[in-house]
């Protein structure tokens, strides 16, 4: 299968050619011809997966059949964090190489003057955090009158971070005859009820998971006291000479903690969470990616939509909260075929956390201990024979990685266990800061 086959047109195979692509992706092959038929699409799909192009191609080649009428924007895209905005839109400009649509991206936490003089100037594609867009249109700098496409990405993410709100409005003032793209790695009953209300008989898509089954991604656990992580992870980057490492901490304390001891250590780090201002993030990401940066800090929301190419290593420094939030991390690693090795440290306190975990991918990690670095503290970390499975959390009733587009599960699974993180430009809920590093 070629992306030429899939229907699209010559110009924007070839800005596909350009990013050296010679397969459509799963999700692309399903998506592209639905969003090209014009029918509302509802996509489970996780960052990784080509989602973006998914979506992007065919919205820019359906966009290109007519020239914009007015200022538009003619496609609005939504997404949950800066840095995914930033990504989107970069993605934007790069298929749209060859075709004449315009594009612009706006978010919070920078100057708001230069992207309304942005819209003044006229836009096909709008990328946009939905608080600043919310802010632009209250203050009469964009309009909605022309939107045809809208894409929701990362929708539950979207709802997490406390954005439903914005989203239903937003959804109140758009042209009631507009084509609705909806991306979600989970769905939730939340999610699911926002896809009633906004989409008309969906296109369904469904990829697998780019989950832990992804056998390009080797994952272990080192048990290890909390005391002795900082020492154990110099100690793993120097041993296996990683030189670019994604690191997750639960906290943006916990994130500039370790970052500040790894540099006393002699490591260059730098961490990447929503306290840092944009620019600072920018500038993070832009270093590790040249490689004057080893070591990468980051908190899950923060991480959220970073697109670095073939990252070999990702380590928890602390599991997640939320079990789903591990899968997205590994994610991080083994891309596009590459092989990727995701390892967690794990003290005692978290031997919750990481049966948690387990029963959401569904299987037993190795655990792998180091010398000199044997924890005190004997954990309940070996395999249990059998989890009881009337203890097992039910944040994700239907199972699995909550990707199902089956029946809807009973019980609420909304966003519990997040809003405390409050990053990005979520507009509820303060930083919970329970653990830190
Ligand atoms: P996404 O899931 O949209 O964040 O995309 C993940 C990564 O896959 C990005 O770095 C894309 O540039 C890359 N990508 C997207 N589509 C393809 C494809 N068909 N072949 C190879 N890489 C791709």
């Amino acid at each position: 299968m070629s992306f030429s086959s899939l229907g699209l047109s010559e110009q924007l195979v070839r800005a596909t050619s350009d990013q050296g692509y010679d397969t459509p992706s799963p999700i692309q092959l399903q998506a592209i011809p639905a969003v090209l038929s014009g029918k509302d699409v509802m996509a489970a799909a996780q960052t990784g997966t080509g989602k973006t192009a998914g979506f992007t191609l065919p919205l820019l080649q359906r966009l290109s059949e007519k020239p914009r009428a007015g200022k538009g924007p003619r496609a609005l895209i939504l997404t949950p964090t800066r840095e995914l905005a930033a990504q989107v839109h970069d993605s934007v400009n790069l298929y749209s190489r060859y075709v004449p649509t315009k594009a612009a991206v706006v978010f919070g936490g920078v100057k708001i003057n230069p992207q309304m003089m942005k819209l003044r100037k006229g836009l096909d594609v709008l990328v946009a955090t939905p608080g600043r867009l919310m802010d632009l249109y209250q203050q009469n700098a964009v309009r909605f009158n022309e939107v045809e496409i809208l894409v929701l990405d990362e929708a539950d993410r979207m709802l997490d971070m406390g954005f439903i709100r914005d989203i239903r409005k937003i959804l109140a003032l758009l042209p009631a005859k507009r084509q609705n793209l909806l991306f979600s790695a989970t769905f939730s009953n939340e999610i699911r009820g926002l896809a009633e209300g906004l989409l008309d008989n969906p296109v369904q898509v469904e990829v697998a998971a780019r989950n832990t089954s992804a056998e390009t991604i080797k994952q272990s656990v080192y048990p290890v006291d909390q005391s002795q992580k900082t020492a154990l992870l110099s100690k793993l980057v120097r041993d296996n000479s990683w030189d670019q490492v994604l690191v997750f901490t639960r906290t943006k304390h916990g994130a500039n903690r370790l970052t500040q001891k790894l540099e006393r250590d002699g490591i260059t780090a730098a961490a990447i969470h929503g306290n840092k201002s944009q620019g600072a993030r920018t500038r993070a990401l832009a270093d590790f990616k040249a490689g004057e940066v080893r070591v990468l800090v980051a908190t899950d929301i923060a991480a959220r939509g970073l697109d670095i190419k073939q990252l070999p290593q990702v380590v928890n420094f602390e599991l997640p909260n939320v079990p789903e939030d591990y899968v997205h991390r590994i994610g991080r690693t083994g891309r596009a075929g590459e092989k990727g090795h995701a390892l967690s440290l794990v003290s005692a306190d978290e031997g919750k956390l990481l049966a948690g975990i387990e029963r959401l991918i569904k299987k037993q990690l190795p655990r792998k201990e180091i010398e000199g670095f044997e924890p005190k503290n004997n954990l309940p970390l070996k395999p249990k024979a059998k989890a009881d499975p009337s203890k097992a959390r039910s944040r994700r009733p239907q199972g699995g990685n909550g990707k199902s587009f089956g029946p809807k599960p009973a019980g609420r699974s909304g966003g519990r266990g997040r809003q405390g993180q409050g990053e990005g430009q979520g507009r509820g809920g303060r930083p919970a800061q329970r653990h830190s590093a």
